[in-house]
């Protein structure tokens, strides 16, 4: 097994592959990242595909456009601009938001309803698009995809797209776990950083991300956790660490 990891090490150094060690000013980290974005954006339509078999996307006209406005405007100073941005609102009671491959990322009605303000819609918005720029989500999908399967492409150069196959073949229940699926705790923290960053680059609020996330610390009180607090947990310690960001945001602006 060691060999065969070593081997594959080899290989991938040998081969030059251009996406190891990307450099993601997102994070300011070198990633491995096997899945190029043409072959990610293909995987995110896919995956749209089974989102709307399975929900319904809204047709109130003036929500979707106000959550359009308001991600284009994230989008835009994003660390990550080599895909485009979609933003889709799904006609849902639940409160919940979440990101797929490709830069799309999905609001449900049940949780923008509960949000007063487009600074507290863009604290979420914001969240999303920082795991986009981080590759998180991407990475979570490639995990899935198992090393193994990455392995294949190297050492027997199977083409890309055969992979993103390989992911559709997952079947859309495991597709779907897979896209509700959480996050670790350091991409929360991660998606926190830049949701901070981005809405004070595009001109919000950043207080609204303490409301939003203490918004969703109340309606946890009930007897059923929000789906969005599954997929996205470690509230306390996240509004803590939100206050520190943002109080470290305004000490730095001032200085400036
Ligand atoms: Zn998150």
């Amino acid at each position: 097994m060691r060999d065969k990891i070593l081997s594959l090490f080899l290989i991938l150094f040998l081969t030059g592959c251009s996406s190891l060690g990307t450099y993601n000013a997102a994070t300011g980290r070198s990633e491995l990242i096997f899945i190029p974005t043409s072959e990610e954006v293909t995987m995110g339509r896919d995956v749209h595909g089974n989102i709307i078999r399975q929900y319904e996307l809204s047709s109130q006209t003036e929500k979707i456009e106000r959550i359009e406005k308001i991600g284009q405007r994230l989008a835009q100073i994003s660390d990550r601009q080599d895909y485009q941005y979609h933003f889709y609102l799904i006609e849902k009671e639940e409160m919940n938001a979440f990101t797929t491959p490709g830069g799309n990322i999905y609001l449900n009605t049940g949780l923008v309803d509960k949000l007063k303000t487009d600074d507290q819609i863009a604290a979420v918005v914001a969240h999303e698009i920082g795991h986009c720029a981080a590759r998180h989500t991407i990475k979570k999908f490639q995990a899935a995809l198992g090393y193994n399967l990455i392995g294949n492409i190297i050492i027997n150069q199977v083409e890309m797209g055969d992979q993103v196959k390989g992911m559709a073949s997952l079947g859309s229940n495991a597709l779907m776990t897979l896209v509700f699926s959480s996050y670790g705790r350091k991409d929360e923290y991660e998606a926190d950083r830049l949701g901070v960053k981005y809405m004070q680059l595009a001109g919000y609020d950043l207080q609204a991300m303490v409301e939003t996330l203490t918004i969703l610390k109340k309606e946890s009180k009930g007897a059923k956790t929000p789906l969005i607090l599954r997929s996205h947990p470690y509230l306390d310690d996240r509004v803590q660490a939100v206050k520190e960001m943002i109080a470290q945001t305004n000490k730095q602006r001032d200085i400036l």
